[in-house]
């Protein structure tokens, strides 16, 4: 199908679970295309996709009708049948989302009505279910949503690019794209690659990757570190499954939880603090040009206008082990700070819209030649596969068209 003067036929940036589920996707739908994946680091999930939670959600929280709804709730399952497929960790345990205070009850009924509005099967608890379920735990009410999974989502990515041209080390730094002629990528190296289309599944380099290619994508992304603990033994012994405290939906991803991973470490996290650069997955971490891009850019002004008392409170988690196993102590009273030990963290691609607006949902962008993700948002990694095959299909039209 790759006709001179092309090196290929689609070029996909960046080789997180997106990427990776995209270029599955476009080889399951046309064989014969010739698609490379082109990551700047040595291997694949090295952001985003390998730092995170490992929950395979169930789609409960969605907005009915959005795309993360309907994503998530076909992805969960696929994910899990993939992970079974192919001996990758995982398990479905199921999540329990507590009511700590009398005022959180009607947010949990109407989690619950969210819940059954997308399909999705939602069990209310009586206080002797809960005891059973997870004994140690304190709530006024609580739900249980059985189809919440775990799974080693680094090792689903490593999987895919088993059957996939991968080429690392090739950060992209420039991107040509002329109507009619197809794209040439520049990496940092000096190489060069042509391609009938591109698709940019860049995570927190997303609306950078865009630009690149001359698509406005309209938004900003704003990085914000998800920090976590492990339990020590004495309190990852009290933890059975997945508990969660119920979402602001204002704030939905802000909400320390619990979750016992496939190898049986119980992590709390992760909370929400702004990250001073994009790849920033610690306070001394700091991107010094990133940083002061962030800070002028007007969306970021009227976030923090809006939420600086929320903001405030997840710094001083972050500061404080203390405030940290203070919110632990919401979900799993007997908890100590002494029991909160350090973890890896991850960091968030949250795009931000100029207002201040924090995009919710998936979000797509497309040029002559390309098809690029502005928002992949959590959760995006359970979600991978039908994403993938959305982004695919975009693909195949521009691919058609010209
Ligand atoms: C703390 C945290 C917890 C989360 N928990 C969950 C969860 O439990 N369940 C869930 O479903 N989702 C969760 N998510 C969300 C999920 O991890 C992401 O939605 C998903 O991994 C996004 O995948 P991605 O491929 O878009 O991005 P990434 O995994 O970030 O991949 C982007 C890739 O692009 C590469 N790249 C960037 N710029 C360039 C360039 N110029 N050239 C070449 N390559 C480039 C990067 O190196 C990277 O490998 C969580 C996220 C975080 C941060």
């Amino acid at each position: 199908m790759t006709r001179a003067p092309y090196d290929c036929d689609v070029l996909v940036a960046g080789a997180g679970i997106v990427g990776l589920a995209t270029a599955h996707a476009l080889r399951a739908a046309a064989p014969r295309l010739r698609v490379v994946v082109v990551e700047k680091e040595a291997g694949p999930a090295r952001h985003q996709s390998g730092r995170n939670s490992g929950v395979v959600h169930s789609g409960v929280a969605y907005r009915p009708g959005s795309l993360k709804a309907r994503l998530a709730v076909a992805g969960g399952a696929e994910m899990l049948a993939y992970c079974a497929e192919h001996g990758i960790a995982h398990a479905r345990p199921g999540k329990v989302v507590l009511a700590t205070t009398s005022e959180e009850v009607p947010r949990l009924r109407e989690l619950a009505q969210r819940g059954r509005a997308n399909g999705v099967a939602v069990e209310e608890l009586s206080p002797r279910r809960l005891a059973a379920l997870e004994p140690h735990v304190r709530a006024v009410a609580a739900l249980r949503v059985p189809s919440t999974g775990v799974c080693d989502f680094r090792a689903v990515a490593a999987r895919l690019t088993a059957d996939l041209d991968v080429r690392y080390g090739a950060a992209v730094t420039v991107v040509d794209q002329r109507p009619g002629r197809g794209v040439a990528i520049g990496t940092e190296a000096g190489h060069v690659l042509r391609a009938r289309a591109l698709v940019t599944c860049a995570g927190l380099y997303g609306d950078r990757l865009a630009r690149l290619a001359g698509v406005e994508p309209g938004l900003r992304i704003i990085p914000f570190r998800g920090e976590y603990r492990t339990l020590a033994p004495r309190a990852a012994r009290m933890v059975r499954g997945l508990v969660y405290p119920v979402a602001d939906p204002a704030l939905p991803f802000l909400g320390v939880h619990l979750t016992r991973g496939t190898d049986g470490t119980v992590h709390a996290g992760p909370n929400a603090v702004p990250a001073p650069a994009r790849e920033g997955y610690r306070w001394s971490a700091v991107d010094p040009a990133e940083l002061v891009s962030t800070l002028r850019y007007p969306g970021t002004r009227r976030l923090a206008a809006r939420y600086w008392r929320t903001g405030a409170a997840e710094i001083r988690r972050s500061l404080s082990p203390a405030a940290f196993a203070a919110a632990v102590r919401r979900l799993l009273p007997a908890v100590e700070a002494a029991d909160l030990l350090p973890a890896p963290a991850g960091v968030r691609a949250q795009a931000v819209l100029p207002d201040g607006t924090l995009l919710d949902d998936f979000r797509f962008a497309e040029g002559p030649h390309s098809v690029h993700v502005l928002n992949a948002p959590s959760p995006a990694a359970t979600a991978a596969f039908p994403i993938g095959r959305e982004i695919a299909e975009r693909t195949l039209r521009r691919l058609a068209g010209g």
